[in-house]
């Protein structure tokens, strides 16, 4: 089962498999200072939320819930992703 599912993945895009196809869109961009709390519920079951994480993090998507995160959650994991590469590239210098 999980092979297949695997083999469904690489033959269409993610977008394909997202939880919140025919969700409507408002829910995934709420007004400043509303709950995201339903949005992230769909997040929480769907199948791609990493791809639709990483996308957001690769084209610095600054609004919305993107992968079950908020902008500001998405903000701390560039952040942190910032910093590592930054401790890494000191380490290769200093090694
Ligand atoms: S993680 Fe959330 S926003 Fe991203 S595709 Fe899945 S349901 Fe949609």
């Amino acid at each position: 089962m999980a092979l297949q599912m695997i083999d469904k993945l690489e033959d269409k895009p993610w977008q394909d498999y997202a939880n919140c196809l025919g969700v409507d869109p408002d829910l995934f961009f709420p007004e400043r200072g509303a709950s995201t709390r339903e949005a992230k519920e769909v997040c929480r079951g769907c199948v791609v939320r990493e791809d639709c994480l990483e996308y957001a993090l690769d084209n610095g998507e600054k609004f919305g819930i993107w992968g079950g995160m908020s902008e500001r959650e998405r903000r701390r994991i560039r952040r942190q992703r910032a910093q590592a590469r930054a401790a890494e590239q000191q380490s290769t210098v200093t090694a």
